[in-house]
């Protein structure tokens, strides 16, 4: 049975008790369903049109569930959002970029999941839905459990991201390692959100590094080191990412991950004092 409801009340109402999948651009879902094996139903929410939208404006940013990475991209945001837009452009190819979704992205709950670390550092929030408990909202932080786990209840949709404002002298960049320049598995990223005074001093910084423990995370350690230095000297111990815990696979072994996310940090903070 396939669902696709154009209004959200009618996609909460086949939410509870659904026992199929929920898709958006079903580029996790329909690689990782079983050949021969797709869900036994659907409920494709790309049809909900306030799912599909962004505003921006002085009381923060709210990206609707079933925006694409292009929309994303090709959106007007300010500086502090060009981690976000720069991970869009990393994501897949074009044609994946066109369906693939934020919400699917988070969701899918991959530890190299592209889009989290800059989501980390903007301090986004998931809100989620049921027609049973109304809406919640939860750090990105909390609504990422683990491999493949969030907080997502059964008979919840993902319904936006939502992001607080942000200092506007903030800049962002994103930074990822992979095997190849195009549609490849992040062996490293991160995502650097600077401010810096007149002096070019750094004042606040937000640090997130994704594929170097089972969900990416901030490194408040890192951030807190950063106070008072200029960005082009400063150097990134790999002592300092004791929080990341990389394993050693076929891409990369855990010392070349942590030798790899120190030079990220450096680049990325660089890159972003410089746009703020
Ligand atoms: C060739 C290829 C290359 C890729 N490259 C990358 C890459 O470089 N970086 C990267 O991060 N990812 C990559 N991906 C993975 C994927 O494209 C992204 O994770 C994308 O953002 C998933 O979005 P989607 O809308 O297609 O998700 P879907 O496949 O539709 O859904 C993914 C998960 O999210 C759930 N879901 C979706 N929307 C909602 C909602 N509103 N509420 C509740 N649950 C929901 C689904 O039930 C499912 O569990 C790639 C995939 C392919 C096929």
């Amino acid at each position: 049975m396939y669902h696709a409801p154009s209004d959200l009340n009618d996609a909460l109402n086949i939410a509870r008790g659904f026992d199929g999948k929920i898709i958006a651009g079903g580029t996790d879902v329909f690689p990782s369903a079983q050949q021969g094996k797709p869900p036994s139903a659907i409920l494709d929410v790309t049809g909900i049109k306030d799912l599909k939208q962004i505003s921006h404006g002085a009381d923060g940013t709210r990206i609707g569930a079933a925006v694409t990475w292009s929309q994303i991209a090709g959106f007007d945001l300010p500086a502090s959002f060009d981690a976000l837009k720069q991970a869009a452009l990393e994501v897949g190819s074009l044609q994946i970029q066109n369906a693939g979704t934020i919400a699917g992205n988070l969701c899918n709950a991959s530890p190299a999941a592209d889009g989290v670390p800059p989501l980390l550092a903007l301090n986004a929030v998931v809100e989620v839905a049921s027609q049973a408990r109304g809406v919640r909202q939860i750090p990105v932080s909390e609504f990422l459990l683990g491999v493949r786990k969030t907080a997502l209840e059964a008979d919840e949709l993902v319904t936006a991201v939502v992001i607080p404002p942000v200092p506007a002298n903030m800049g962002a960049a994103f930074e990822k390692l992979g095997s190849r320049k195009y549609l490849v598995i992040s062996i490293t990223m991160t995502a650097a959100m600077i401010s810096c005074d007149a002096q070019g001093r750094i004042t606040e910084a937000r640090i997130a590094v994704g594929a170097c423990s089972p969900v990416a995370i901030r490194l408040p350690g890192s951030e807190a080191s950063l106070m008072g230095q200029m960005p082009s000297e400063l150097r990134v111990d790999p002592s300092h990412l004791g929080a990341l815990s990389p394993i050693d696979d076929v891409r990369g072994s855990k010392g070349y991950r942590l030798d790899v996310v120190a030079r990220q940090c450096e680049r990325a903070i660089i890159r972003a004092a410089n746009n703020g």
